[in-house]
Formats: C-alpha cells, structure tokens, sequence
C-alpha cells in the first residue's frame, strides 16, 4: 500500500477522505474543534461526512523502528512476562495441566502485546492483565491455531519427501504471522484460518510482509542459536531458566512489531486507529483556520469567489486578525476587485502598520497600483509605513508618504520625527543634500521645542560636511 498524501499539500500525508470527490485531505485542510472532539468534519468542497484514514499515511514504518521494538520488550510488564516463564521453568512441577496454564497465560499476553500495539498505544500491557478471567477464548484460538500448523507440518513429513515437508513447514511459518494478525483484528477463528483473509493481510502489506516475516524467522530463531552458544559450559538447570527468559523476551519483541504492523497497515487493512487523542483548537482558532483552509482549497479549485466570501465571513467574526486580513488582500489584489480592495485597505493598512510594518509597505506598494495617488489617512500609518519602505529602499514610494505632513495633518505630533526620518531618506536614498537640508531647518525653524533637535543638528553638520568635502 502506498502513502497517499494531501490533494491540496504534496508534502502532507493524508488522513481524510472524500468517496464523494474522491479527494483525500490532510489534517492541513481539515483543522478539528476542540470544542465538538466527536464531530465527523465535512468534505471542504461537497459538504458529505469524510471518511477518517486514521495513521495509516502518517505511522512510521515498521522497520525504521526495530530498535523501538527491543525497548517495548524492557518495560516492566514485557519484563515480569520473561520473569514469570523464566522462574516457571525453574520451580513449576511437571504436571500437564499447569503448563498448559502457563501456555493459556503466556498467549493471552501475547495477544495483548499485538492488540495495545495494533492500536498505536506504546506501553506494554502489565503482566496482571494477562490473568484475567475474560478473553480466555481467544486462548484457545490460538491454541487451534498451532494444532493446526503443527499437524500440517506432521502429515508432511509422512509423506517421506524433503521437499514437500520444507516447502509445508516454510509455507506454515509465512502464514502464522498473518493469521495471528487476523485474530487479533477479528477475534474469530473463521477469519484466522481463511485464506482470504489472511490472503487480504498480505496483500495488503504486499512485499514489505516479507521483511516483517524475515524479521519475525530472525528472532524466533534467536534464542535458540542464544542457548545453543551457552550450552557449551552451563549446566541445564541455568541453561532453562535463561532460554526461558530469552524466549520470553523476544516473543513480546515479536508481537510488538507484528501488532505495529497493523497498526501501519490499518488503512489497506480495513480499519482505524487514533493515535493518542486527536488534536483539536479552541473553537475561536479552530473557525478562523477552517476558513483559512478552505478558502486555500477553493482558491486552488479555481473558485475566487467562493474563496473570498469564506474569507470575509471569517473577518466578520475576527476582523482584526492579521492573518486574514493579509490573505483577503492578497485575494482580492489577485483577483483584481479593485473598489473592494481599496476598501478593505483602509482597515487592514492601519492593522498591518501597527503589528507588521513590512507587510504594510507590501500592501501600499499593491495600493498604488491600483491607484497611482493612494495615500492613507492616518499620519501615524503613514509615518510607519514610509519606514518600512525606506527599510527596503523604496525611497520614492516612502517619502511620498511623508510630503506635506504638517499640512495634511497639523495635529500630530510627531511631525519632526517624521520628517527626520524624510530628510535621511532624501540624503542617503535619493542623494538630495539640499532639500534634505531645507527640510531640516524647518524642523528647527517650526518645532523648536522637540527633543529630537540634537538629532536634526547631527544631521545637519554631517551633510554640511559632505556638501565641503564634495
Ligand atoms: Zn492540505
Ligand atoms: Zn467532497
């Protein structure tokens, strides 16, 4: 199964789907309310309910996290399992019917270990709940399960070719792993030991089943080539105790990274699972990013209309939202509505020059564009403004802004600081020493009372200084 990824966001892994469309989304497109956490989001386009794909494009594949998988076998209940097999093996009589106790116990964990891991949850499971009354059937599944493969692997040795018992007892080994897949996801013996089923597992895992089964042989096999290396010196009655606990060990390892296999595979494998809770926003951030989404989406789709109206619908309940403001500019300049542009930029300039001057400067630069003697009427805005646009040296653009401010605007206050900042653009931006000059004397001339004043005369003897040596 390959990852399919979000219709709108190449880079993002999709975890929504529309039969409808059929688009797929990805959590990009489809922000969640925190506030409605059991809500089924609707398709951005259509409106119908979207189908959840749960982890199965976003899980990390199964063999990039084998080291993962020897840790889970180090938490405390994967440990207390080895334990318990490891003193079984020591102190336990010999009788039958407790080992076969022991065996119903140890496949019981066993299944939990595939089941906790199938569903994305990391811990592994404690030793205590594998002495539960309830789930004891499943047991005896998998008891039926072995029966089976063993009497397979039995009646293809009577047939007295090596052959035919290899090709059984390799074709057993690369089917249990599937099968148990099936009966920790269906619970019934039917659907374990059905062809189909455990076909549709495979299928669905295609070759990368392969690793999983290669990896899966590794550590079957491990502790035995384990105790077969100690045997050389240790006596057998450490020997069991030791191979026991290996074996422990590794089975937890084994079904750990069986059950994340589902896990990854959820989506080909007919079902889903939530890893750790869902992440939703608060209701207030949740509305504005849902409309920034789908207005992205409707934009992509080729409906600017549709787009805008999201857009202004969002700014109706959030109208000093830098962020959508910038994007309903940034539409409307696109889409070149020009009146309503212009209208918009008187809200959203004075909102931009108080929170992010450069995007303001961006904004007056489309303004002229669209009228050639845009000017807004705040002198504050303008004075930000032109800053910004000195800082990118747009100096024609910039001192325009400021031309005539104490004319245009006689009230306010900060004309010196402003035409300070005119008279540095004129000299170092247009190279105009002269009208930089004029401009100074009549900051000294008419506001002799600011506190910028030293300022205006350091300025001043530097240009005086300039015009001598030049
Ligand atoms: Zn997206
Ligand atoms: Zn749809």
């Amino acid at each position: 199964m390959e990852v399919t990824y979000c219709r709108y966001h190449p880079a993002q892994p999709a975890t929504w789907h529309c039969p409808g469309c059929p688009r797929d989304y990805g959590d990009c497109c489809v922000p969640l309310n925190a506030e409605a956490p059991d809500e089924v989001p609707l398709c951005p386009l259509c409106r119908d309910k979207l189908r959840f794909l749960g982890a199965a494009n976003t899980a990390q594949p199964f063999w990039q996290r084998i080291p993962q998988f020897f840790q889970y076998g180090l938490q405390p209940g994967a440990l207390a399992f080895a334990a318990a097999l490891c003193l079984a093996s020591l102190f336990m009589p010999a009788w039958k019917l407790l080992w076969l106790a022991l065996f119903c116990v140890a496949s019981k964990y066993l299944q939990a270990v595939i089941e906790d891991s199938s569903l994305g949850i990391r811990e592994a499971p404690s030793l205590r709940s594998a002495f539960s009354i309830e789930g004891f059937s499943l047991f005896w599944r998998v008891l039926v399960l072995f029966l089976i493969s063993f009497a397979a692997v039995w009646l293809a040795a009577d047939f007295h070719s090596e052959a035919l018992f290899w090709a059984v007892t390799l074709g057993v080994q690369l089917v249990i792993p599937a099968s148990l897949i099936r009966l920790a996801l269906d619970k019934t013996l039917g659907a374990a030991l059905s062809p189909d089923q455990v076909g549709a597992v495979i299928k669905a895992m295609g070759w990368r089943y392969l690793i999983l089964w290669a990896f899966l042989f590794i550590l079957w096999q491990s502790p035995g080539w384990v105790t077969y290396m100690l045997a050389g010196g240790l006596p057998k009655v450490v020997l069991m105790p030791v191979a026991a606990l290996l074996f422990g060990y590794f089975s937890v390892v084994m079904c750990a990274m069986m059950g994340y296999a589902v896990f990854q595979y959820q989506g080909a494998l007919g079902y889903v699972a939530v890893e750790d809770e869902a992440q939703g926003y608060p209701a207030e951030e949740y509305r504005r990013r849902k409309a920034l989404a789908e207005a992205e989406i409707r934009l992509k789709e080729g409906q600017g209309t549709q787009a805008l109206e999201l857009l202004a619908m969002a700014l109706e309940a959030a109208p000093n939202d830098l962020f959508l403001n910038e994007r309903f500019h940034q539409l409307l300049f696109g889409l070149d509505a020009r009146e309503r542009c212009l209208r918009h930029l008187a809200h959203y300039l004075p909102l931009a020059a108080r929170l992010n001057p450069a995007q303001a400067a961006t904004a007056l630069l489309n303004a002229r564009q669209l009228r050639a003697d845009y000017l807004p009427d705040d002198a504050l805005v303008c004075e930000r403004i032109a800053q910004a646009l000195l800082a990118r040296h747009k100096t024609r653009e910039a001192l325009s802004l400021l031309r005539n401010l104490h004319l245009r605007f006689p009230d306010y206050p900060h004309i010196p600081r402003a035409y300070l900042l005119a008279a540095r653009g004129l000299a170092e931006g247009l190279g105009q020493i002269e009208p930089a000059q004029r401009l100074l004397s009549f900051i000294r001339g008419k506001y002799p009372q600011s506190p910028l004043l030293a300022e205006v005369e350091q300025l001043q003897d530097t240009l005086r200084r300039l015009v001598e040596r030049g």
